[in-house]
């Protein structure tokens, strides 16, 4: 099979001359995830409409654009009509500023303080969260745009209450400093409770700084569980990351947002089927061998832990022929051994569905992630970053194929 079949066999409608040939290649191990861009451009919209017109959005493009790429996503959705990026390091700004856009690009806390002043050179507002980042800005030789994140209980970075006032204070008495605005997280967004106390906690920030003489602040607190559902926590400007991919939120939270993912499906085909007599003995992905009374069938793919699924079971099952089929032993590095007793005609070449719909039957994001015991919001990005981008859909974006 050569790869210009085993690209058209992936995608028969695609003009194989813009992508390049290491691509190609990759996919000769079929094994790749689906993409629907256009999806991205729904969800932008829907939180557009959640938001209203002017609210900012600021699209949380970490971890490599959550394992999709960073550019690749910036890209539609600054087309999709967001108003800025947050970044989770400072590559992903190099990244994201690559696709040439001017729109600001936040960096969240990922640097120590002394390299602030060299993330802020890519092209990012850096984020101003202990009193050594302060002294860092302070320090810095060049003008220096900042963003101040504080903690209103998540307890992971940020200034605390007892630091902020004087923080912002000494921001505003140096002139090549810019506080640009001000964001915090929520740590509990399922408990109303919780989040207006912590809200509360955010507003008397906002006041602390507009008393300390920052106008004209962005005020940021609402990821995608915050934008969903509680509207008085919006402020001027909403970091949402999830809403937009379409992925990792709760079932209930997809149909409440009209989400569509942007992962559609994870597919491979079947390399080798084996026939196994009564008596075999296997041990199947290294487990301990076990003797197979009735005579088994198996299918093997070539999609294994390394593709961003797991390797104890459970495991789960596939789709092949519109059937479900389980998957056997352990899943080993690159291959997943998938029980076709049932299936007299599977052959090689046969499409495996690990996610997405096949005939009548759907294995969703959510039924994965339950069956192989990790929450939807790891294995997403896990799967995104590890296997090689397919891109389908009506608008498809032709540019943004990864290695
Ligand atoms: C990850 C993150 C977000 C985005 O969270 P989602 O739940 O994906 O919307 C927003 N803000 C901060 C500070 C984050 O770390």
């Amino acid at each position: 099979m050569t790869a210009q079949t085993a690209f058209s066999a992936i995608d028969p409608g695609h003009n194989r001359t813009d992508c390049h040939r290491h691509d190609l290649a990759r996919l000769l191990r079929p094994s790749w995830a689906e993409l629907d861009f256009d999806a991205l451009g729904r969800n932008v919209a829907a939180t557009r409409s959640l938001v209203g017109p002017d609210v900012r959005i600021y699209f949380v493009c970490k971890g490599d654009g959550f394992g999709f790429g960073a550019a690749a996503v910036a890209k539609a959705a600054e087309r999709a009509g967001v108003d800025g990026f947050c970044a989770g390091s400072p590559d992903e700004v190099v990244s994201i500023r690559s696709t040439g856009t001017s729109l600001p690009v936040l960096l969240f806390a990922s640097t120590t303080p002394d390299d602030l002043p060299a993330a802020a050179r890519l092209g990012a507002t850096v984020t101003v969260q202990s009193l050594a980042d302060m002294d860092a800005v302070l320090a810095a030789g060049d003008r220096i745009e900042v963003f101040v994140e504080v903690d209103c209980g998540l307890g992971r970075y940020g200034l605390r209450p007892q630091q902020w006032q004087g923080v912002l204070q000494r921001l505003r008495t140096a002139d090549h400093v810019r506080v640009r605005g001000l964001y915090s997280h929520l740590s509990t967004p399922d408990d109303p409770d919780i989040s207006r106390q912590q809200a509360e906690l955010f507003r008397q920030a906002a006041a602390d700084a507009a008393a300390a003489g920052h106008d004209d602040l962005i005020l940021m607190l609402a990821s995608s569980r915050v934008v969903l559902a509680y509207p008085d926590m919006l402020f001027n400007a909403v970091d949402p990351g999830r809403l937009i991919y379409g992925g990792g939120l709760d079932e209930n939270w997809m149909e409440i947002g009209g989400l569509s993912p942007l992962l559609t499906a994870v597919k491979s085909r079947i390399i080798q089927v084996q026939e196994h007599p009564p008596g075999t003995v296997l041990g199947i992905g290294y487990g301990a061998p076990i003797a197979i009374e009735r005579g088994m069938r198996t299918a093997v793919a070539p999609i294994g832990f390394w593709d961003g699924l797991n390797h104890i079971p459970p495991l789960g099952e596939v789709l092949i022929r519109g059937r479900r089929c389980p998957v056997l032993g352990r899943r080993t590095f690159q291959h997943s051994v998938i029980d076709v007793t049932a299936l007299a005609e599977a052959a090689p070449g046969d499409e495996v569905v690990v996610l997405g719909r096949q005939g009548t039957e759907e294995i969703s994001i959510h039924d994965l992630a339950r069956a192989i015991g990790i929450t939807v919001i790891e294995l997403v990005p896990r799967l995104a970053r590890s296997l090689p981008h397919v891109y389908v859909g009506l608008g498809q974006e032709r540019d943004g194929w990864r290695g």
